[in-house]
């Protein structure tokens, strides 16, 4: 856990965001600068950076995220539209939350370039 990570105070519910999803593992919430109709964030309750920090035993979280994706788009009527996932990883990959966390992109035709 870190004590100044943003989305570890919107974890632990010291900040606030509207979320539409809670279990023991994930929060998920929508994203406050939302690049599109649907843009929700997918968030591991644990304190891990990115993917360089997750170890075999964080398998199954992984697939958790994305099986809550998929739902999340069905529950917001674009799973048959489609839909993208993204992960930033690290600077390069442009990660601005040092915070694991999965972005559910929709609600719109996104431009087919990537990088
Ligand atoms: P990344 O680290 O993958 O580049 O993106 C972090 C995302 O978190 C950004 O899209 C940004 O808009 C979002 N974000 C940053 N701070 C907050 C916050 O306090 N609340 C919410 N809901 N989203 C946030
Ligand atoms: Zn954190």
């Amino acid at each position: 856990m870190a004590d100044e990570c943003i989305f570890c105070k919107i974890v632990r519910k010291e900040m606030p965001s509207q979320p539409i999803y809670e279990d023991h593992d994930l929060v998920a919430f929508p994203d406050i600068r939302p690049v599109a109709p649907v843009h929700v964030l997918i968030v591991p309750k644990e304190h891990m950076v990115n993917l360089n920090d997750v170890g075999k035993n964080d398998a199954g979280l992984l697939g958790k995220m994305l099986r809550l994706s998929a739902k999340i788009a069905n529950d917001k009527g674009i799973a048959e539209s489609g839909y993208r996932i993204v992960i930033n990883n690290g600077d390069d990959g442009g990660q601005i939350v040092p915070h694991l966390h999965l972005h559910l992109i929709g609600g719109k035709a996104l431009d087919p370039k990537m990088g």
